[in-house]
């Protein structure tokens, strides 16, 4: 072979080599390039895997220093609880709460708050921390006060302040002056709402620096919230029942004072009675003449007692309906004047009395507020010493009436004050001190105040310094000088002579009711048995029968009846004579057919009126006593 010919092959085999170099280089190159590539690839799962890794460690660490965190408060909740719970002193209770506040929101002031819903406001009750003025400055907060628990009662939720002196609703305010002097520079109020949504309280905590709570400070303060709430309601509910119970004895006590004081208040007037009547009995005829005013005014005395007390008991019960009617004021005065006046008279008091210039006119129940004020003018006698001075002024006062009744007596011990128109309450209840009372007047006068759509209150500087009772009433819009509706000038009229078949199964008090309407002139006739009613009736024919209710074998409703149903009857006047004067007790004895309704005891002036009544119905004629 020739050597350019091997040459050639050299090279042709030299190129192949070359060629068959150059793709085994790329190869590996490929395949280092794909290695490179997976490397990478799982590098970088590696590195992430590497910060999930990382991340779920500092999850770890974040998740456990929480969960600290949580048991940390955990175990502060649960033992200010078992504190709480442990402590059954109410001041000690208060002040653990503020403890545990001032505890958890990390602050350096703390207080808590009662809620007075009577006045609206909020009472400061316990505190840390704070000065004695801060104390004394934000005794009382009311709705709305530039103050956080202001704020807070006012929206009912909790009102965070970071920086009072950024505050708006603040600036310019004494309560700003009051906070920089007390050196408080932030706070936030949480209300304490019952789990029925009742507003109980506050828990305010307050720092010396600008601060905003976290969210955990906030969130614990509102566990302890709502302990305080239930605490603070339970508690409450225990102060009510405990209250009640002091009550319920008080109530016993008086019972008992009462019943003493009525003993003795009804036995009193029975001594002089009895005596009376023994003097009647074996004295000299004319000394009659002085025992019958005493026995009647002790009589008098007696009955009005056992009034009042039927009195109040009625109203209790909602049976007394006002007689209400144009009255003039000076009519009512004079009325209670009248009544008063021999107890002033025998005290030897001096009294004067003045009335507003124009006359005043009432819508009222004459009697009853003639009672409020003579129940007044009595009591003004009682309680002062003899040789005092006792005054009535009325005047007008806006749309009211004011009837004072001041006296120079013993006067009211303040303590008393909020008491003095509580049923059978005496400043001094000992049975041998009271004055001849029961303790009833004053409620009674205050109650038909009331039913008047009026007021009596009482003030009095204290002991000797004598007392001021004050009766307010709306007036009549037009105070102009009108005659009464009856035209009558209130004198009692006298009647003609009557029949009178009086029927009672008391043999004494038909007897001396008869005896009564025959000393007006007047021809009786008594049965005590009532089945005999109707045979005397038609034997006596009497314009008037006075009839008994309860009586044995036939009673005054059905006794009516049957005397209605009799025409040689039909024209009888009937009066029903009853223990019970109740409206309903007087629609019974109408629905049975009677014409007028006596309540026992009778009175004088009661019979003539029933009589006169009587007369009117019958058509018969009226002639005025002088
Ligand atoms: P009573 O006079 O029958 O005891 P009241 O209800 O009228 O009952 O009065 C209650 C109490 O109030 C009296 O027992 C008395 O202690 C006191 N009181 C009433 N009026 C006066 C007064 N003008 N001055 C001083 N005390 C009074």
């Amino acid at each position: 072979m020739r050597t350019a010919q091997r040459i050639e092959i050299l090279k042709t085999m030299d190129t192949r080599h070359t060629e068959h170099q150059d793709r085994s280089d790329s190869a590996l190159q490929q395949r280092v390039d794909e290695r490179t590539a997976e490397l990478s690839q799982a590098l970088a799962v590696v590195e992430a895997q590497k910060r999930e890794l990382e991340h779920a460690l500092r999850m770890r660490d974040e998740i456990q220093l929480q969960l600290e965190a949580e048991l940390e408060d955990a175990r502060l909740l649960h033992g200010i609880s078992a504190m709480l719970v442990d402590e059954h002193n109410v001041g000690e209770l208060f002040q653990k709460l503020v403890d545990a506040a001032t505890l958890i929101m990390r602050s350096d002031f703390g207080s808590i708050q009662r809620y007075d819903e009577a006045r609206g406001e909020l009472q400061l009750i316990a505190t840390r921390g704070l000065s004695d003025e801060a104390v004394s400055y934000w005794q009382w907060v009311h709705p709305g006060r530039a103050t956080t628990c202001g704020h807070a009662l006012l929206k009912s939720q909790r009102v965070v302040v970071p920086d009072f002196e950024s505050w708006n609703d603040i600036s310019g305010s004494d309560d700003l002056i009051a906070f920089r002097a007390a050196g408080v520079r932030a706070a936030q109020s949480t209300p304490l709402l019952t789990r029925s949504g009742r507003l109980v309280g506050m828990i305010t905590t307050h720092w010396t620096r600008s601060h905003e709570p976290q969210e955990r400070d906030l969130r614990l303060i509102d566990i302890v919230a709502r302990q305080a709430a239930d605490l603070i309601e339970r508690n409450s509910a225990a102060e009510a029942l405990q209250h009640h119970a002091r009550k319920l004895v008080e109530a016993d006590r008086y019972k008992d004072e009462f019943l003493a004081t009525l003993a003795h208040e009804l036995r009193n007037p029975l001594a002089p009675i009895r005596n009376g009547l023994a003097v009647l009995k074996i004295g000299k005829p004319e000394q009659a003449q002085r025992v019958l005013p005493m026995m009647e005014r002790q009589l008098h005395h007696m009955v009005h007692l056992i009034d009042d007390l039927l009195d109040v008991s009625r109203i209790s019960r909602g049976m007394v309906n006002l007689k209400r009617a144009r009255v003039q004021l000076s009519a009512v005065i004079d009325s209670a004047v009248e009544t008063s006046r021999p107890l002033i008279s025998a005290a030897n008091h001096r009294f004067t009395i003045t009335l507003p210039g124009t006359a005043v006119w009432l819508n009222a129940d004459m009697t009853r507020v003639a009672q409020i004020i003579s129940n007044l003018l009595n009591n003004a006698a009682k309680y002062t010493p003899p040789g005092g001075d006792i005054e009535l002024v009325a005047e007008v006062i806006g749309g009211e009436v004011v009837v004072r009744v001041i006296d120079s007596g013993i006067g009211i011990p303040a303590a008393m004050l909020p008491r003095i128109f509580e049923l059978f309450t005496q400043v001094d209840g000992s049975a041998e001190r009271s004055k001849g009372g029961l303790g009833v007047g004053l409620a009674l006068a205050k109650r038909l105040a009331e039913m008047h759509d009026g007021s009596v209150d009482v003030e009095s500087p204290g002991d000797k310094a004598g007392a001021v009772f004050t009766l307010r009433l709306p007036i009549m819009a037009s105070t102009t000088n009108v005659a009464d509706d009856d035209g009558s000038d209130g004198a009692p009229a006298k009647a003609r002579a009557l029949r009178i078949l009086i029927v009672d199964d008391n043999e004494d008090a038909a007897e001396t009711l008869s005896l009564l309407l025959q000393e007006l002139g007047h021809v009786t006739s008594v049965v005590t048995e009532a089945p005999k009613a109707m045979a005397a009736a038609l034997a006596f024919q009497p314009e008037i029968a006075v009839l008994d209710l309860g009586m044995p074998h036939l009673n005054g409703f059905d006794l009516a009846r049957q005397l209605r149903a009799e025409p040689a009857l039909r024209n009888t006047y009937l009066i029903a004579l009853s223990g019970w004067g109740m409206e309903e007790d007087r629609a019974r004895s109408r629905d049975a057919g009677m014409d007028h309704h006596l309540t026992k005891p009778v009175t004088l002036r009661d019979v003539e009126d029933a009589l006169l009544k009587s007369i009117v119905a019958m058509g018969g004629g009226i002639s005025k006593r002088s």
